[in-house]
């Protein structure tokens, strides 16, 4: 039997920040280079809460809606992108506006509006609320599906069955979407599918890596706030592949009192998340578990760079 004093952390990887909020955190800095403090973003720019304390402090201002801006200020588009209609309503404003949306969002953004011009309804799962979900919709009217139940009861207006195709949020879980579609697909059997794939390079990568650890795991931390979609399905993928598993916004939320009773520790930590953070979380563990071993665990190799817009 294992000695549980005696623990593994297994450093996971890819984990931690995506190319979409390494270019997002980059326009903040550039922007706040070139104009000062204070730099308007509309909404969390990414959803950590670490990372927007630190530019809180830097002088960034993080508003809901462009009218609360101040006439000639620099106004950021967060990584999730924004709707028509806020676009409109920010151009209306005296104000520069500056596009940090992830070019995977616009992509989805993209096939929205073809799909839209070539008048299919689309039927497009995602979260309710969530500003990613939010921007998407606006380009349309969609039918928005929000889990496995909302697939199988939905019922749709004749007109909307006869041309129908589906968008997904860039970070939802693998394994829930493919459920979703299956039963989408049996329910309307002419829903068209495109080739082309919405979940995201790196929500797919450390959702992949998490499933090829967890035999090996007696628990997963996931380091991540709860508002970060792709950080709460790393630890719902974990579950579902029968490790327990926890999401940690910060060192204060390390479960120590369950970690005790544990030997093998996997460490991840979802796409907004600066591995500052993640090494405070592998500090603070080696400091409660002197007697560890550190074992770094290879992944995908991620080489995704997005390029970065006139600022
Ligand atoms: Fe872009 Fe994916 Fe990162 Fe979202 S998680 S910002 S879609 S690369």
């Amino acid at each position: 039997m294992q000695n549980k004093s005696l623990k593994k952390l297994y450093l996971i990887n890819p984990r931690g920040p995506c190319a979409g909020v390494i270019r997002a955190l980059d326009i903040i800095d550039e922007a706040l280079k070139k104009y000062g403090s204070p730099l308007y973003v509309n909404h969390q720019i990414v959803h950590n809460d670490f990372v927007i304390s630190e530019y809180e402090k830097k002088g960034v201002i993080f508003c809901k809606t462009p009218e609360e801006i101040p006439e000639n200020s620099h106004y950021i588009f967060s990584a999730h992108g924004v709707s028509p209609q806020f676009k409109t309503r920010a151009k209306k404003q005296n104000i520069t506006i500056i596009d940090a949306t992830c070019p995977l969002v616009d992509k989805v953004h993209k096939e929205a509006e073809n799909f839209t011009k070539q008048n299919f309804h689309i039927l497009y799962i995602g979260h309710k609320n969530h500003p990613e979900a939010n921007g998407v919709m606006g380009i349309s009217e969609m039918t928005l599906i929000d889990n496995i139940k909302t697939a199988k009861n939905i019922t749709l207006s004749s007109h909307q069955m006869k041309k129908l195709t589906i968008l997904t949020q860039t970070t939802l879980s693998i394994d829930e979407t493919t459920e979703i579609i299956t039963i989408l697909q049996k329910r309307f059997p002419d829903i068209f599918i495109s080739k082309i794939k919405d979940i995201c390079y790196a929500t797919q990568n450390r959702q992949d890596a998490v499933k090829k650890i967890v035999p090996n795991l007696d628990v997963l931390l996931v380091v991540g706030s709860p508002q970060s979609s792709n950080s709460v399905r790393l630890v719902e993928t974990a579950k579902k592949h029968g490790c327990e598993s926890f999401l940690v916004p910060s060192e204060k939320h390390i479960p120590f009192s369950f970690l005790i009773q544990q030997g093998n520790i996997g460490i991840t930590s979802g796409a907004s998340v600066p591995e500052k953070l993640t090494q405070k979380i592998v500090n603070a563990l080696c400091e409660k578990f002197p007697k560890n071993e550190k074992i770094y665990q290879e992944g995908k190799n991620e080489k995704v760079q997005f390029a970065m817009p006139k600022i």
